[in-house]
């Protein structure tokens, strides 16, 4: 049964969302592919502002026709996205996870400077964590953040890469070390940067298989400054805002996942029910069917962790308490869209691997980031296996 978590006002919700994207995304869809047309996702990340989308995740701002938004609405919206275009919804998947940090530790007057237009669709954010010696080992990262007694700022630097958004957010929050002499659990720290920041540069954006349309980068910073209310929590707290982030950020990505994976789907069954291929329908023939029925319980099982973690979420659970919840979600999710977007390929023959034969192929190059960002799968199957294993310590 589809949608066996969602309760009526949340498939309404999905109705009312689906519409809306077919209004503002789809037209802009082929001009995002083709043409990287970044003015095309900012329209669409505007209207979705405009419209109150953007803070589903934050109950106290929203202002819509929900009566209880939450992480459940974020993650149907990107599902809904990635249905259409997975490289746009990497934008508003990156703006709700700098959002997140920002409307949880920011002070007050960071938070309004930069938070509010993020939701209201206005700017866009960016958040810096991976570094060329450290992806999945985020604790080893090696960008430098210092107190300056004398001016009383926060002083940056370092270098990090694969940074969705580079060179064209608003706002960076940075992860660094800021104690070297202790674990960095209680030495790192997160800063907000402004994007017109002395010291702020972006050398180059990175050339993609996929995901075309979105852009990822790099970031220097060199003796970046920022004054002391930048500071997000407190000084040493980085690490634990980074992980509290994962969570959400894990559970969007199931709807990342789902959303891909529905739309190879729906690509396949279309056309295994309009081929023909030895005098019979394609999807008459057993192997065919096989594909099929592989995909639908995939996607079943990718939906079902998904929405189950999301509603975890929505009923205050977070932390330890939803870690293998959201890693299953995101492993099974981002997986079952690799899976579906190959088999859709090759249910398709030719046409499969065609630009001129719809959107299989482009399918097939964007889902292959799915199970790298946000924690890899093999990150995801550590923090499963830790919850079920507590006497043990993961070796990584
Ligand atoms: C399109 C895209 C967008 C991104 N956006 C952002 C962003 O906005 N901000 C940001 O900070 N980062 C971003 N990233 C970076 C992303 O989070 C990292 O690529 C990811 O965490 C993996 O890190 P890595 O690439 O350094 O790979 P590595 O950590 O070097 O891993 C390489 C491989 O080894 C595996 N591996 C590593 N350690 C172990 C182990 N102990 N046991 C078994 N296997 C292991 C990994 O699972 C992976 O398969 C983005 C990446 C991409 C591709």
């Amino acid at each position: 049964m589809h949608d066996f978590f969602l309760t009526d006002a949340d498939r309404a919700f999905r109705a009312e969302i689906r519409a809306f994207l077919a209004a503002e995304l789809a037209p802009r869809c082929e001009a995002i592919e083709r043409d990287e047309d970044w003015e095309a996702v900012k329209a669409v990340v505007r209207a979705l502002g405009a419209a109150g989308y953007m803070k589903l995740m934050f109950a106290d701002l929203y202002r819509g026709g929900l009566e209880k938004p939450g992480l459940t609405h974020a993650t149907i919206l990107s599902e809904e996205a990635a249905y259409l275009n997975y490289a746009f919804e990497t934008t508003i998947a990156t703006a709700l996870s700098c959002a997140y940090p920002l409307h949880a530790h920011a002070r007050p007057a960071i938070r309004e400077r930069f938070l509010t237009p993020i939701l209201e669709g206005t700017a866009v954010g960016s958040i810096c964590m991976t570094e060329p010696n450290v992806g999945s080992d985020s604790a080893g990262m090696e960008t430098r953040i210092r107190f300056d007694e004398t001016t009383r700022e926060w002083v940056i630097d370092g270098f990090k890469r694969y940074i969705s958004n580079a060179s064209k957010a608003d706002v960076y929050i940075v992860w660094g070390i800021s104690d070297p002499d202790v674990a960095p659990q209680k030495g790192m720290t997160a800063v907000a940067v402004p994007a017109d920041t002395p010291g702020l540069s972006f050398p180059r954006s990175y050339d993609f298989m996929g995901r075309r349309g979105c852009v990822v980068g790099e970031v220097t910073l060199d003796g970046v400054r920022v004054p002391e209310e930048n500071l997000l929590g407190e000084a040493g707290g980085g690490f634990r805002i980074m992980l509290g982030a994962f969570n959400f950020e894990r559970v969007i990505l199931g709807g990342s996942g789902l959303g891909v994976a529905r739309s190879a789907f729906d690509i396949a069954t279309g056309h295994a029910q309009a081929r023909r291929s030895f005098g019979e329908a394609l999807g008459q023939k057993q192997l065919i069917w096989d594909m099929i029925a592989q995909m639908s319980w995939r996607i079943d099982a990718a939906e079902l962790l998904t929405y189950r973690a999301a509603k975890m979420y929505d009923a205050g659970l977070d932390g330890k308490a939803l870690m293998r919840e959201a890693a299953q979600a995101k492993l099974v999710a981002t997986e079952t869209a690799n899976f579906c977007a190959d088999r859709t390929v090759q249910v398709l023959g030719g046409d499969g691997v065609t630009r001129q034969y719809g959107r299989a192929e482009q399918i097939y190059r964007d889902a292959r980031a799915l199970p790298i960002v946000g924690g890899t799968s093999e990150m995801c199957k550590y923090l499963i296996a830790a919850r079920e294993m507590p006497a043990i310590k993961p070796n990584l």
